[in-house]
């Protein structure tokens, strides 16, 4: 049996909160109430809230900045934590270390996992190190980024996981907690390994270079947050891009215009865009974004899904893959 008062107890009876709204964590602004609700504020509390959830016999998940999830109507009935246990310091530097500092090569930089990856992006131009400037306004924690593998220009490798040094996991299914490398998640385009083993982040580390024009890479890192604002949506509620990309070989196969491999493009090209169930809405801005145009509820959402998925599989025989991720119970 589920113990709910002795995990209150444990965490603080005034941290935990019942009934909370989910849809005040996401960033679709959709979700109902988490039956218990915890915000940890550091790693220490993460790993309590684990354990004590585990303990307990209490189901629970992970949030991080929730802009990856689509959290069901009827909310969570177990334990929400929020990931807010954030904190980043460079750890390393390498290369010759003269006053001026021209010398350095590389570095590394330690982050906790509930950093939000903006300021992660931020602290490392700051620093003067690139390499994962193209985080910067990318909504969403570290440890939300690492299980996608938050990425800009695909084709030029901007994924956060190229950037992984190491990173803590915890490990929920036998409780320990291990030091893996880059190679464990098996990073590819939204796929990284902990997708399957349901680990959780707790620390990171990532290795950047020097940049040869430190003074050009807060313009480069602005650039691109323009050119991904033309791209997408900006100010309404959603949960970015709701499909992952097609194959290049589903491209090839279908002759794509320029082989693309966008979802946004199939799904424009099946005429759905503005295509609205209840308050919930295909972009025409950017067809594989769902917007909240107001009120829309989890299932409006989950039904243009369905419908999206069908229709690719009716016109293109493409079986159609969500990024995004679920919380709760849809039956
Ligand atoms: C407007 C908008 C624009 C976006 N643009 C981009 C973009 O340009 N590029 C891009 O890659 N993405 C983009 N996204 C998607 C989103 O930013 C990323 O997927 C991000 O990585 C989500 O992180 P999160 O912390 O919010 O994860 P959440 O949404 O909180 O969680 C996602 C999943 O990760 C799990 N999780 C969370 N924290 C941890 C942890 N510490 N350890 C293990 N699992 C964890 C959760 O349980 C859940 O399964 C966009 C989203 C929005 C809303």
């Amino acid at each position: 049996m589920p113990n709910y008062e002795e995990l209150k107890n444990i965490l603080g009876p005034l941290r935990v909160f019942e009934n909370e709204p989910l849809a005040n964590h996401t960033y679709f602004k959709i979700g109902g109430p988490a039956r218990l609700f915890f915000e940890a504020k550091s790693l220490d509390d993460l790993k309590l809230a684990i354990t004590t959830a585990k303990e307990n016999k209490i189901p629970f998940v992970i949030l991080g900045g929730g802009a990856n999830v689509l959290v069901s109507d009827k909310g969570f009935n177990g334990l929400v934590i929020k990931n807010r246990a954030d904190g980043i310091k460079l750890v390393g530097l390498k290369g010759t270390i003269d006053k001026t500092g021209t010398g350095i090569k590389n570095a590394l930089v330690w982050a906790s996992s509930g950093t939000p990856m903006n300021q992660l992006a931020r602290f490392t131009i700051d620093q003067g190190l690139e390499g994962l400037e193209f985080l910067l306004s990318v909504p969403g924690t570290i440890g939300g980024g690492l299980k996608i593998n938050a990425h800009f220009e695909v084709e030029k490798g901007d994924f956060i996981g190229s950037r992984l040094v190491s990173a803590l996991l915890f490990n929920t299914k036998t409780n320990q907690i291990k030091n893996v490398d880059q190679t464990y998640f098996e990073f590819s385009y939204d796929y990284s390994k902990i997708q399957q083993t349901g680990e959780i982040v707790l620390e990171a580390v990532f290795r950047l270079d020097r940049a040869q024009d430190s003074q050009g890479l807060w313009q480069r890192a602005m650039d691109n947050v323009k050119r991904r604002n033309d791209q997408q949506p900006v100010g309404i509620a959603c949960s970015g891009c709701v499909f992952r990309n097609i194959s290049h070989e589903d491209a090839v196969h279908l002759a794509t215009p320029n082989l693309t491999t966008s979802t946004g493009y199939i799904i424009d090209s099946l005429g759905l865009k503005g295509t609205k169930i209840g308050g919930a809405e295909i972009s025409t801005h950017h067809a594989n974004f769902i917007l909240n145009t107001g009120g829309a509820m989890a299932q409006d959402v989950i039904e243009l899904i369905n419908l999206i998925k069908a229709k690719a599989k009716e016109t293109y025989g493409l079986d159609l893959k969500e990024e995004i991720f679920l919380i709760g119970d849809f039956l």
